[in-house]
């Protein structure tokens, strides 16, 4: 392929590769990464090292389930296609076997809302799709059921896959997981973590549609996701309106400030909340 099409995107693939090895959260070439394009995708290839990897070997593939070029794509090309099928929101797909997640998902089990930050993953829990053999529809099935409502789960005995907007910000999500995985196995540790129940994960989710976000990119009628400190040096008409969306903020936060005073309170009164607040199995 002498001219390869989405040449920048290609690179961008290859980038995010690299990064991954950076971030530590990839095993050999075990790893895979895709990004949307019109009409389909563009992954990357099977058993490439990625510091080898040259933009025209990027595979792209259709949605009808089709490659073009000299190189077959991942053997993991089913999940990505799932994806991109299932959810038209996922613009790029990671998929790795990093320590943590894989390790919880050789044990099968999901990472409950041990941390407020599962949230990311857009639920209460990440899940573990049920075993089946690599490169397998069937293996594809149980991750799309594992990723209703998420766009992060883990596959048991085998890794984690996620998806987001973008190859930043699913790379990001992936190293995220990884994080939350980690913590998890440590909390595991020191005995039975505290899980967040439904109703404050509920209030952590709604937060999050404007987590990371800045006044200027709140869309009408939204509110930040914390109370923002008082601007000093605000003109008075922006002043009022960050008055007005702090006074939203606050009421939520005043209720969250009784769970935080709640927390404070002795280890024995913790753990005697925690089989209360526990979330029961979904
Ligand atoms: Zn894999």
């Amino acid at each position: 392929m002498a001219n390869p099409t989405h040449l920048s995107l290609r690179k961008a693939i290859i980038a995010a590769c690299l990064k991954m090895n950076e971030l530590g959260i990839n095993q050999g070439t075990s790893g895979n990464i895709s990004a949307r394009i019109e009409g389909g995708f563009l992954i990357t290839p099977s058993g490439i090292p990625y510091e080898k990897m040259k933009p025209e070997q990027i595979v792209e593939m259709d949605l009808g389930g089709g490659y073009f070029g000299d190189y077959l794509p991942s053997s993991e090309w089913r999940m990505h296609y799932d994806i991109y099928l299932n959810k038209p929101e996922a613009g790029a797909v990671v998929h790795t076997h990093s320590i943590y997640c894989t390790a919880l998902a050789c044990m099968q089990e999901r990472i409950p809302a041990f941390h407020y930050m599962i949230g990311v993953a857009g639920g209460t829990n990440i899940r573990c799709a049920d075993y089946a053999t690599f490169g397998t529809q069937e293996l594809s099935g149980n991750m799309l059921k594992a990723l209703q409502g998420r766009s992060a789960c883990l596959l048991a005995n085998h890794g984690m896959i996620c998806f987001a907007k973008d190859l930043d910000k699913t790379l990001w999500l992936a190293g995220e997981v990884e994080t939350l995985a980690q913590q998890y196995w440590i909390a595991r540790q020191m005995g039975k973590p505290n899980i967040l129940n439904k109703r404050e994960m509920n209030n952590v989710l709604a937060r999050f549609k404007s987590y990371g976000k800045q006044s200027k990119d709140l869309a009408k009628g939204e509110a930040l996701a914390v109370e923002p400190p008082p601007r000093r040096d605000a003109p008075k008409a922006t002043a009022n309106r960050t008055d007005a969306k702090s006074s939203g903020a606050k009421r939520s936060t005043t209720k969250g400030s009784g769970r935080a005073k709640a927390a404070r309170k002795p280890a024995k009164r913790a753990a005697k909340t925690s089989r209360s607040t526990q979330e029961p199995a979904a």
